[in-house]
């Protein structure tokens, strides 16, 4: 029988994931010779054999490939037979361009888990055990290829032990760069506040023992510091919230397995499968009532976030019965980097944790936990870091190498080059130099890493963003284009190009603050979007902001620029009883919005839940971006006597004039005379917030209605940060389902402004390919 060879390149994700063992195994069992390297592009792999076994070897080769694994593309040529005996792993390559992907880091796998409780195994309780499915990755990296020599591993020279694994084509830790044990591998150390070592037998016992008692310990983690405390001490979370100045926003628990996860939260098989996903995000989900959580940990809200252990150190500390939930928290003061030095922790921390659970492997990149719900039976990432970054998202069209830095609070940026685009980590809010230094450091580091030199720097619209003065600096001294992109429109093209469309579609563009074509606060925007350019349809009226950023930390002063708007007396004692204001503060607001001074106008949608918010709940001030609109979602309850958008308060249309390109304006006086109506009335909050949500959701149906009969568009995108409203997003949807439309929403991009650099690249990429 005549022997095939066939030569096979596949692109993705298929470097430090496991691939080359899992493949050598493959032709063994197939029976074939040749040869796989790694290279850079991905892994080059030579086969010869009898025809039959050659296809099943590629077949194989998609289905069965590592967990960890994502295979993007497979090229395979035909060659010449060379008579080859065996099948061998040869040595990496360094040459040409990078186009692999760099694993993300991920969850401790069954197998690790097993060795690690295991008396009898020789990594029993090491707390850095890891193979090729499992461990550290994206945050032990310096640059690629992915090779222990690059990574915070190198200065732990493997045991003889290791080093056999890692020398094994069929072992679990073949070529696993961070390979550790006992003998060879990183330890941990406990220190106390002031720094001075805590002589422990168990570092790990030592500090289940301070958490029992309701100590506060830092402890170094995978992407940074955690500050960790009993979730079920009262007195204890309240002490951390003192200490970190952070008082209404919640606190991620961590419990010790999907069934512990079930007693304290109320988990759809969707949900479920999301917080057991090797990424192993916080999950945003409905907490138990009477659950053992402590109320300080998400105070107001009806939500808790969740999720499981996902590093071998986090396993061993619940592997004590005493731990049920633990609050494991961000290191850092509120909106600042992660901590991830040993020495940075210790004085950044010291104030805050009793206690340090050090260890001494580097973490080279900083990387948050992720956070994610299921929105709409769908998977939503509402903060993409650890476990997602940095693996690439594809772009419709090729971009030229380019930075799209995103907007200014949860900024993260983008680089892209032909098909994909690379979204750093979660990087915070870029107010202050910490955050920008954070933006400096992982943008060096993402260049470095997937060799993308930009030639186009894209940035918002926004005029006063950081982001903005540090594209034109960076572009001007580099000598490179740049490119900016409306902040509504970057929303729906990213959530666009995930689907691969071009458009033109109706895009809901629905968030809190967006600097707008006309120099206003856009944020309740039906665009038409092409993913080049866009029109504005239609939009919430514009209303007035009082002390302008000053309504966003203080809803009332929203609550009472709509009710002015609506025609309501703000300086009424009703009205002023509902915001619990004086009518001295209300009188100078409304000489503010009279004499148009310190009152911008927008037409947000964040802002209009704000207000309802402050009117519903009599939330004054807020603590946390997006306090005021989560709580109103939080109390809202469909009752079982009123079919849902049954009693919907409805909005008024003005007579859009689409020939003048007039953008139509949606009315919200009526809106606010039924909710008024209803708040006189005696109507309860539940109630009164679930109309709430069913008006503003039938509003913009209805405008995606007239721009169907003005355009003939059919398919809609939704996105914006107010698509993290699980209530919204559904009722969106169902909606519009109900009139026809195709609907799409974000899956791995952030609807919110985490996502806005991809929506960026996105444009950028179709501006720059229409123009050539
Ligand atoms: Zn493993
Ligand atoms: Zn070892």
């Amino acid at each position: 029988m005549p022997l095939l060879r066939r030569g096979v390149v596949v692109c993705g994700v298929v470097q430090g994931v496991g691939f080359r063992p899992f493949v050598y195994k493959l032709a063994h069992e197939e029976g074939l010779a040749g040869f796989i390297g790694n290279d850079t592009d991905g892994v080059t792999i030579e086969v010869e054999g009898p025809g039959q076994r050659v296809e099943a070897f590629l077949a194989r080769l998609r289905t069965e490939a590592p967990p960890l694994a994502r295979i993007d593309r497979v090229y395979v040529r035909e060659l010449a037979s060379k008579g080859d005996k065996g099948f061998r792993i040869v040595a990496s390559e360094v040459l040409g361009r990078v186009s692999t992907g760099i694993p993300a880091d991920a969850a401790t796998c069954p197998d690790c888990l097993r060795e690690l409780l295991d008396p009898s195994d020789r990594r029993y309780r090491y707390p850095f055990l890891n193979c090729t499915n499992c461990g550290p990755r994206f945050t032990i990296t310096r640059r690629i290829p992915y090779d222990r020599s690059q990574t915070s591993m190198a200065r732990f020279p493997m045991c003889a032990a290791c080093q056999r694994e890692y020398d094994d084509p069929l072992n679990r830790r073949f070529h696993a760069q961070p390979n550790a044990c006992w003998d060879c591998g990183p330890q941990l150390t406990l220190l106390d506040a002031d720094g001075s070592a805590i002589a422990a037998a168990d570092p790990v016992a030592a500090t289940i023992a301070r958490l029992l008692v309701g100590e506060i310990v830092a402890v170094k983690g995978i992407g940074g510091f955690h500050l960790s405390v009993d979730a079920t001490n009262e007195a204890a979370v309240l002490r951390l919230r003192e200490r970190k100045h952070r008082y209404g926003k919640p606190l991620a628990v961590m419990v010790r397995d999907l069934e512990a996860a079930r007693r304290i939260c109320e988990l759809t098989p969707d949900e479920e499968a999301l917080l057991r996903t090797p990424a192993r995000p916080i999950l945003l989900a409905r907490a138990r009532p009477g659950n053992r959580i402590a109320a300080q940990v998400a105070p107001g809200i009806p939500w808790l976030g969740v999720f499981l252990p996902y590093a071998p150190l986090q396993h061993l500390l619940f592997n004590d019965a005493r731990v049920h939930a633990l609050v494991m928290t961000s290191a850092n003061l509120s909106e600042e980097p992660i901590a991830i030095d040993n020495e940075e922790a210790r004085a950044r921390l010291g104030n805050i944790a009793d206690a340090f659970l050090l260890h001494d492997r580097e973490i080279l990149q900083r990387c948050d936990d992720s956070v994610a719900a299921v929105v709409d039976g769908a998977p939503q990432l509402i903060r993409r870091a650890r476990g997602f970054v940095p693996l690439a998202v594809k772009l419709p069209l090729d971009a030229p190498p380019l930075l799209a830095v995103g907007g200014h609070l949860k900024n993260v940026f983008a680089l892209a080059r032909g098909p994909f685009a690379y979204q750093s980590q979660h990087l915070g809010d870029l107010e202050n130099l910490t955050g920008l230094e954070f933006f400096n450091e992982s943008l060096a580091h993402l260049m470095r890493t997937f060799e993308i030199d930009p030639r186009i720097v894209v940035h918002d619209m926004h005029p006063g963003y950081l982001s903005t003065d540090w594209a034109k600096e960076w572009a001007t001294k580099r000598g490179l284009e740049i490119l900016a992109v409306q902040h509504h429109h970057a929303h729906v093209a990213g959530c666009m190009a995930e689907h691969g469309l071009h458009g033109p579609v109706i895009g809901l563009s629905l968030d809190g603050t967006g600097y707008g074509a006309d120099g206003r606060v856009w944020g309740g925007e039906v665009l038409l979007c092409s993913l080049s350019g866009f029109e504005r349809f239609a939009h919430l009226d514009y209303v007035p902001m009082p002390g302008s950023t000053a309504a966003i930390h203080e809803p009332w002063r929203m609550a009472l620029g709509h009710l002015h708007a609506a025609g309501f007396d703000v300086a009424s004692p009703e009205v002023l009883g509902l915001l619990g204001a004086r009518e001295r503060e209300a009188r100078i607001l409304l000489r503010m919005m009279e004499r148009g001074l310190n009152a911008p106008l927008t037409s947000s949608l964040g802002r209009l839940f704000d207000a309802a918010a402050a009117v519903v709940l009599g939330r004054r001030v807020v603590d946390y971006e997006a306090q005021a609109a989560i709580e109103l979602e939080g109390v809202a309850v469909d009752e079982p006597d009123e079919p849902a958008g049954a009693s919907a308060y409805a909005m008024e249309f003005s007579a859009a004039d689409w020939t003048r390109r007039e953008p139509a304006k949606m009315g919200i006086t009526t809106l606010w005379r039924a909710l008024i109506k209803d708040l006189r009335a005696g109507v309860g909050k539940a109630r009164i917030a679930s109309r709430f949500h069913a008006g503003v959701a039938a509003g913009f149906v209805r405008a995606a209605v007239l721009a169907r009969e003005a355009t003939g568009l059919k398919q809609v995108a939704l996105s914006g940060g107010c698509m993290h409203n699980r209530r919204l997003a559904r009722l969106l949807r169902a909606g519009l389902e109900a009139q026809g439309f195709e609907v799409f929403q974000h899956l791995q991009v952030s609807p919110g402004d985490g996502g806005l650099s991809y929506g960026q690249a996105a444009v950028a990429s179709a501006l720059l390919s229409s123009r050539s």
